[in-house]
């Protein structure tokens, strides 16, 4: 099928945007970005816009991610295979490419953005659930005015509509990845039926220490309509039992839904047990062969 008609805008600056989507009237104002979640939505007619705006002609903004002392601001225009080749990152935060590597296949991850993929609605995305994990924020624009948003609350608001919902008068200019402490630890990894189809359930997990004693945070993701994310900490040094403990959350914790791919329980059930494996390499800094 083919797209159903719409008008197509095409802002060169920031300031552009804001304005478009402030006289825009319609509620079906969709953003196109690297149009791999809306370009199929469109044509399956899924989505049916009114206006259609092009952040893609946008001067000026930075193709790479831009390092800032302890943290990395992403751009509209940083795409996933940009963030996943980048040097800095690979070498303060290897799991990012580790998680990117699984995401879609190379073509997809050549056109999708950074941004487009927190804000397209997917449930099994690794990088939002890595960006929960860290407390990446996002500048959000509407009307002029920016508004720092924590990442978790964008991409849970964004779950349940097709391409993850009209833009509703505002629009993500930025995201703000905190790089964390060299001796934070990390670990991944995702469940499907079968090689390269969507994550039943996947889990990423940070394991460091504090002045209180070791502490260990997993953020599961594929499950419910939002990601789950827990902490747990040891008082004292030692840190066995915390792997367990974090299943134990996630199995109590984690809302999941029946769906085509697994039932509820069953996408609970293999969180939980993720988690658990997952926690333990974050802990003994174990890394997957
Ligand atoms: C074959 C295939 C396999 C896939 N597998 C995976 C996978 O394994 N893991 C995974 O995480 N994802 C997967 N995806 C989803 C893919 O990652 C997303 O389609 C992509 O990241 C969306 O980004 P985009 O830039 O193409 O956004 P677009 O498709 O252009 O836009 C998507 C949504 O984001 C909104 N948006 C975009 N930019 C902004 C902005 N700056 N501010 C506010 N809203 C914005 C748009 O309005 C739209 O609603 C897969 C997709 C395909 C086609």
């Amino acid at each position: 099928m083919k797209p159903a008609a719409f008008c197509y805008h095409r802002p060169n600056n920031r300031a552009e945007v804001d304005e478009l989507l402030t006289e825009l009237l319609s509620p079906e104002v969709y953003l196109l970005a690297g149009g791999q979640s809306l370009v199929p939505a469109l044509s399956a007619r899924s989505v049916r816009p009114e206006h259609v705006v092009d952040l893609n002609h946008l001067h000026g903004e930075p193709v790479v991610p831009v390092a800032e002392g302890d943290r990395v601001r992403i751009g509209p225009h940083v795409r996933m295979s940009t963030l996943r080749a980048d040097r800095r990152l690979a070498g303060r935060l290897p799991i990012l490419a580790e998680m990117i590597a699984v995401t879609a296949n190379t073509a997809v991850r050549n056109r999708a953005t950074v941004i487009g993929n927190v804000m397209c609605g997917e449930i099994a995305a690794e990088f939002p659930a890595l960006a929960i994990l860290l407390n990446a924020q996002a500048l959000v624009r509407r009307d002029g005015e920016t508004s720092v948003v924590p990442v978790a609350e964008l991409a849970s608001a964004r779950r349940t509509r097709p391409a993850g919902g009209p833009a509703g008068g505002a629009w993500t200019s930025e995201i703000i990845l905190p790089l964390p402490d060299p001796q934070t630890r990390f670990a991944f990894a995702e469940s499907a039926r079968r090689h390269s189809a969507t994550a039943v359930a996947g889990v990423v997990a940070m394991a460091g220490l504090t002045p209180a004693g070791p502490v260990v945070r997993a953020c599961v993701f594929g499950v419910g309509t939002r990601p789950f994310s827990v902490t747990v900490t040891s008082s004292g040094e030692y840190a066995g039992g915390l792997a367990d403990e974090i299943g134990q959350r996630v199995r109590a914790g984690v809302q999941a839904q029946d769906d085509v791919h697994a039932s509820a329980d069953h996408r609970r059930s293999v969180a939980a047990d993720l988690a658990v494996s997952v926690a333990r390499r974050a802990l003994t800094g174990q890394v997957r062969r």
